[in-house]
């Protein structure tokens, strides 16, 4: 299948089960109605001269329209440049003259941003860009008015012509580590992807699925859209710009049963003042993932959050971006403290990086992913490209870890491991101990440069209200508990961190930062 005639499946055996919900309008369309408003989007697609192959850019928080925009260019084989919206212009600038893009789709505000003011101060420099769009101004009713001279005819025809290994989307990664590079993938790479997250969180046309998570990246579009539209599943979107009070009222309003984000918006979630008076009794199921997921944080996930099928899955932008993840059924212990096992299709392996060679269960590598789902390389990139796919191979640059039944835990990001005195210390362990302290909402573990030892260990921590921890209870805290050498040397208070707007922390701003205060 490509996307478009999946969609085209799942409209026609659910048509008057609810598509999608967007919680800051009320709006909300049927399966029949968005199958529809796809159509009509597509047409107007074609009306504006766009062919299989061109490039369309979206630009734009969470909402209908931007799933709108998403299916219309995958049915007329148009690729889908997603892009951050917490860009500015020189981010934007760099994206849309990098992937070609002809055709943008933008916001036209958000969050007291003037984005039309960013993309005129950049449309000159975009030499492929034709026509720009405005979500929810008369732009969109335009492009949509011109597509009724277009027979749904030659739509069809077009789509009839797709190939689901043409390339379909343009992701660029998170940037947790450096400068985005877009991935380019397929409709079979990412559809099949979206399929079997949703196979594993055993959705049927019955859920209802909570997204904060932004569009722009793989989790929302992905494992949020693709999932629930391969299932007949409902979506429910929250309003635009993460608010845990926000998405805890849609889980609430719409009786979600599964409710998703990244570590750092559970934790928000539960430490909400009024979190009890919240009815989550709909909630099952859900996933957490992007970043190490915190065993105690889980936990209060299945405990207080209800969601005792909730999952933890793997993966980068690359893979599509799934490669592992907790099962259905599995103990409390898999379930809270793995990343889970691979998925269908895919096979992985951990390696020493030095020699290529798979490592002994129980040991440290570097984890590895073969599958349908990776990605055909980067955008233009393809010297970035041959750094990390090798023989069809994608190295992902994690530490990781499986055991005997094949579970397996991150350790964390290579780049991310300190090396304390020759030892081999990885800030995701550290983190986990200190989570266990009853003032600590959250901590993040970096390693600054040091002269005796070669690096040191920093904790950067968040305590909870009220709490008066100090530097000298952390390491006593510690102190005969952990090895020496894992003790940090430095804790820093701080009231938030350096955030990709994927709700990602930013272990290098936090590490600049440290190494600037401390000379
Ligand atoms: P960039 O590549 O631009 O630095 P990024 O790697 O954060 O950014 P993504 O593709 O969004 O961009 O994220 C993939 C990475 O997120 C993985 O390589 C891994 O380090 C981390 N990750 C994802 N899921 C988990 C998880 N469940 N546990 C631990 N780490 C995870
Ligand atoms: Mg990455």
């Amino acid at each position: 299948d490509t996307i478009g005639e999946n969609l085209a499946r799942t409209a026609a055996r659910f048509a008057d089960r609810t598509a999608v919900v967007e919680c800051a309008s009320g709006r909300r369309l049927r399966y029949a109605e968005f199958d529809a408003a796809v159509d009509g989007l597509s047409r107007g697609l074609v009306a504006l001269g766009l062919q299989a192959g061109d490039r369309a850019g979206i630009w734009a928080p969470n909402g209908i329209d931007w799933m709108l925009v998403q299916y219309a260019t995958a049915r007329v084989g148009v690729i889908l440049v997603t892009i951050n919206p917490a860009y500015r212009s020189h981010e934007l600038g760099y994206v849309l003259a990098q992937s070609g893009v002809a055709v943008l789709f933008s916001a036209v505000t958000h969050k007291g941003s003037d984005y039309r003011a960013m993309v005129d101060e950049v449309a000159g420099d975009c030499p492929d860009l034709k026509h720009v769009v405005y979500l929810g101004e008369s732009s969109w009713d335009e492009v949509v008015a011109a597509g009724q001279a277009v027979p749904i005819e030659i739509v069809r025809g077009i789509a009839a012509g797709l190939d689901p290994d043409d390339p379909i989307n343009i992701q660029y990664t998170s940037g947790t580590t450096g400068f985005p590079k877009g991935a380019t993938l397929t409709h079979h790479n990412i559809l099949n992807n979206g399929y079997f997250v949703g196979e594993l969180c055993h959705y049927t046309e019955r859920d209802v699925v909570c997204v904060p998570v932004p569009f722009y990246h793989c989790f929302g579009m992905v494992m949020g859209n693709l999932a629930s539209t391969t299932h007949g599943a409902c979506l429910v979107i929250p309003a635009p710009g993460f608010d845990p009070a926000d998405t805890l009222r849609a889980v609430q309003q719409e009786r979600c049963t599964s409710l998703y984000g990244v570590p750092t918006m559970f934790i928000a979630e539960l430490s909400l003042p009024d979190f009890a008076d919240y009815d989550l009794s709909s909630l099952r199921t859900g996933i957490m993932a992007g970043s190490p997921c915190p065993t105690e944080v889980m936990k209060r996930v299945v405990a207080d959050m209800g969601m005792t099928e909730v999952t933890i899955c793997y993966g980068m932008t690359e893979t599509s971006p799934v490669s592992t993840q907790t099962r259905i059924g599995d103990t409390l212990e898999q379930q809270t403290g793995t990343v889970g096992r691979v998925h269908p299709h895919v096979q992985v392996k951990v390696i020493d990086p030095a020699t290529g060679r798979i490592v002994p269960r129980g040991t440290t590598g570097e984890l590895c992913t073969r599958a349908y789902s990776v990605m055909r390389g980067y955008w233009q990139q393809p010297d970035k490209t041959a750094e990390v796919l090798v023989n069809g191979w994608m190295h992902t640059g994690d530490l990781a870890v499986m055991d005997a039944e094949g579970y397996l835990s991150i350790v964390g990001r290579s780049k991310d491991m300190v090396i304390r005195g020759g030892e081999n210390v990885y800030p995701r362990e550290v983190e986990e101990f200190l989570y266990q302290h009853a003032d600590i909402e959250d901590v993040q573990v970096v390693g600054v440069p040091d002269e005796r030892y070669g690096e040191e260990l920093l904790a950067a921590i968040r305590v909870r209200a009220g709490s008066q921890l100090s530097e000298q209870d952390v390491r006593d805290f510690c102190r005969g508990r952990l090895a020496h050498f894992k003790v940090p040397r430095y804790v820093q208070f701080v009231d938030e961190y350096p955030m990709t707007v994927t709700g990602k922390v930013q272990k290098y701003r936090i590490r600049d930062a440290a190494v600037q205060r401390l000379g």
